[in-house]
């Protein structure tokens, strides 16, 4: 067994099977995941376009890319092609281009809205006002070729638990409230993206269904180059 496989065992072995783990490859060399993939991971995250698609061309087809980083409109047609879930929408010009582009494609591309918890200023996303919105808005309904499947957000990195806690309930009630509410063809709350390397025990246990896992599967990140 080799040592990113322990690492994933040691994570399943404390998280019940409904949860996915999303095994975040930015920056990691192809032969990192290849060994995730030859322990039979499928689930692989990656922030960058170029990276994703330098990674796709070369992987095996049956991986399951999510792309979790910051999209910007212009880079959306490199990605639908292939992309399994996009966790980081905010806004309806996106999810616009993200519908042409699938539409081109002829494949439904599921995507999460990406909702901003933390205290920090410099994450990207939603406030929940916003989703609503872009959920309410009529031009949503015409978009055939997207499923919105949930939501996906990231906590403040401190150590206060407590903190953290918070803003991940906050995310599962606005996620609950969605989903009891909201009834469109396109829309199907199913998948909360939340938790990172160090709170995904504290997300799991406030209702995340998804946990996006970089470091404590392979090691600290090589800088980008
Ligand atoms: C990099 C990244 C992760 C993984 O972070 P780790 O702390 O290495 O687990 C998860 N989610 C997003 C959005 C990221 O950018």
């Amino acid at each position: 067994m080799n040592s990113i496989q322990e690492n994933i065992n040691k994570i399943k072995q404390n998280i019940p099977n409904y949860v996915t783990i999303i095994a975040v490859s930015k920056f990691q060399p192809i032969e990192k995941i290849q060994s995730a993939y030859d322990a039979g991971h499928r689930d692989f995250g990656e922030n960058y376009v170029q990276e994703m698609v330098d990674k796709y061309q070369v992987l095996p087809k049956d991986i399951h890319w999510h792309f979790i980083g910051h999209l910007q409109t212009n880079k959306v047609k490199y990605i639908v092609p292939f992309v399994h879930l996009i966790h980081s929408v905010d806004s309806l010009k996106l999810l616009k281009e993200i519908n042409k582009q699938a539409e081109k494609n002829q494949r439904v591309v599921s995507c999460l809205l990406q909702i901003h918890i933390a205290e920090e200023e410099t994450k990207f996303g939603l406030s929940s006002q916003e989703a609503l919105d872009i959920l309410s808005s009529e031009e949503l309904k015409s978009f055939q070729f997207i499923k919105i499947k949930g939501l996906m957000g990231m906590a403040t990195n401190t150590d206060n638990t407590e903190q953290i806690k918070k803003e991940f309930l906050s995310l599962k009630s606005i996620f609950d409230q969605f989903k009891n509410t909201l009834h469109l063809p396109n829309v199907q709350f199913e998948i909360l993206s939340m938790g990172m390397s160090n709170d995904y025990p504290i997300a799991i246990e406030c209702g995340s269904n998804a946990i996006r896992i970089g470091t404590l599967i392979f090691g600290e990140r090589p800088t980008k180059n």
